[in-house]
């Protein structure tokens, strides 16, 4: 039973498609004008981790929209004298390069706002024809008071309502429920816009994700996602365009994921607190690192962003780095251990219910790690057999299926008869210091330190990591 928050009712609650086969999922997309930050990568993730687990149970249709024309785009091709589609375009194939270094999973539909105005019209057209938008000038507002449930999901108090007060900006006071724009008259003749039967112009941020989802996903999608940020207004705004339309309820599960901080302040561009993914790859930090330290906190907290946090998921990965290594290249007897396998069992299925548990990806790492401190005491006894290695290793691959977190055995340096030679030496060594001979041990540790290989004695055993 996987389970989740929903924002609509502020409970978890069991997930299960519509029909019972294929999820219909919508997530709000980035806005390209510039590079994105990784506050935004952070949410992204959350929805990747999402997306996995609904694939790994059914089918999945997922919709993410691109928003290509908004007040911002317009002044930044406006201040470059770059036309918005090349201006756009760029910024999109980078959003893209970035996704794919974070193994970020493509959505089956990308919808890129300007590739639908017709449907954004229709969708005006209709709103106008039942009474929920009127004309001020030359625009077209969505009227808020002809819809009683404004305010449900984010829970507003319906005081604050400033009926008749109108905002068409793209960005605005996040306070004041105002009658929004879903049409609006270019100002500026640089501008672009769309000829339509209530005068030419171009839509509103919140109108393209109500056409795009509903034109893609029908009337009543299964699970809408963002960061918290867009729960009001943009998702009360989609709720009100929507359900004004078709008269049924727009999303079953909304789900919302909490904010990237740098020290305290929610990571953005206007506060200028941010790094892009570039900006921390020449740092240094690989792109698996970062992935990790997002994945490492569960969606619905908020995650303090530090350089110590990245180089503490370093050192988580590297820990499965080193652990997978050493299971592909130990010497192993045929068979199976009882013990062993019983850890095996016991990890997946905490894993396994971690992830059902509204997407607890602390927890589902936490046992990962139990399990990796279990096999290294096994392997360092002689006590993990060929059968428990295929096992593991197929675990392996399920973890990284659902989390993508598994680092690529390929990029290790050393081949498989290197590191066999390193695990003689590291024997070897264990064997003179059990017989107190620490001079032979010293000397093979240096031995060892020479060929670039760190040896650590722990509890579990000795270790060894590339340097
Ligand atoms: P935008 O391109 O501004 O529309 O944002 C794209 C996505 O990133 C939205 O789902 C936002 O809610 C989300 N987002 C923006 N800032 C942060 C942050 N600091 N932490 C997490 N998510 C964020
Ligand atoms: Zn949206």
């Amino acid at each position: 039973m996987f389970k989740l928050t929903n924002t609509l009712t502020g409970e978890q609650e069991v997930f299960e498609p519509q029909d019972k086969e294929t999820v219909r999922m919508y997530t709000c997309g980035p806005t390209v004008y510039n590079f994105v930050h990784i506050g935004n990568f952070r949410t992204f993730v959350f929805q990747d981790i999402l997306r996995r687990q609904l694939s790994s149970k059914w089918k999945l249709k997922h919709v993410m929209n691109i928003t290509d024309i908004d007040d911002k785009i317009i002044a930044r091709s406006i201040e470059t004298g770059q036309d918005i589609k090349s201006y756009t375009a760029d910024y999109t194939a980078a959003f893209f390069e970035d996704c794919d270094q974070l193994r970020i999973q493509k959505p089956e539909i990308i919808a890129p706002a300007t590739e639908h105005i017709g449907e954004m019209i229709d969708l005006v057209n209709r709103l106008l024809a039942a009474g929920y938008a009127y004309r001020e000038g030359d625009s077209i507002y969505y009227r808020i008071s002809r819809f009683p449930a404004y305010g449900r999901l984010s829970r507003l108090d319906k005081r604050e309502l400033k009926v008749g007060a109108r905002v068409e900006a793209d960005e605005y006071e996040k306070e004041e429920p105002r009658d929004f724009v879903l049409w609006k008259a270019a100002k500026d003749a640089r501008e672009p816009r769309w000829p339509a039967p209530f005068g030419e112009g171009r839509p509103g941020w919140h109108l393209e994700c109500s056409a795009m989802a509903m034109k893609y996903l029908g009337d009543t999608l299964d699970l809408h996602c963002g960061g918290i940020d867009l729960l009001f207004p943009h998702h009360e705004n989609e709720i009100a365009q929507s359900e004004a339309a078709t008269g049924r309820p727009f999303v079953r599960f909304w789900i919302h994921g909490e904010h990237l901080l740098v020290d305290g302040e929610k990571m953005s561009k206007s506060k200028g607190n941010f790094y892009t993914l570039r900006d921390l790859l020449n740092k240094g930090y690989d792109a698996l690192t970062i992935r990790y330290l997002l994945v490492s906190v569960r969606y619905r907290k908020q995650l303090n962003f530090t350089l110590e946090g990245l180089k503490e998921a370093q050192a988580a990965l590297d820990r499965i780095k080193e652990f997978l290594f050493r299971l592909r290249t130990a010497k192993l007897e045929p068979g199976s251990n009882a013990i062993l396998a019983g850890c095996l069992a016991n990890a997946r299925e905490q894993f396994e219910a971690a992830l059902d548990d509204d997407l607890n990806t602390s927890g589902a790492l936490g046992a990962i790690f139990v399990f990796i401190s279990e096999a290294n005491v096994a392997l360092e006894h002689g006590r993990l057999g060929e059968a428990d290695r295929m096992e593991i290793q197929e675990w392996f691959k399920v973890i990284d299926a659902r989390l993508g977190i598994v680092p690529a055995m390929e990029h290790l340096v050393l081949d498989d008869k290197q590191a066999e030679q390193i695990e003689m030496l590291v024997r070897q060594r264990n064997e003179a210091r059990r017989n107190r001979n620490f001079a032979l041990s010293d000397q093979i540790r240096q031995q060892l330190f020479d060929r670039g290989v760190v040896i650590e004695d722990t509890r579990e055993g000795t270790r060894w990591r590339q340097k």
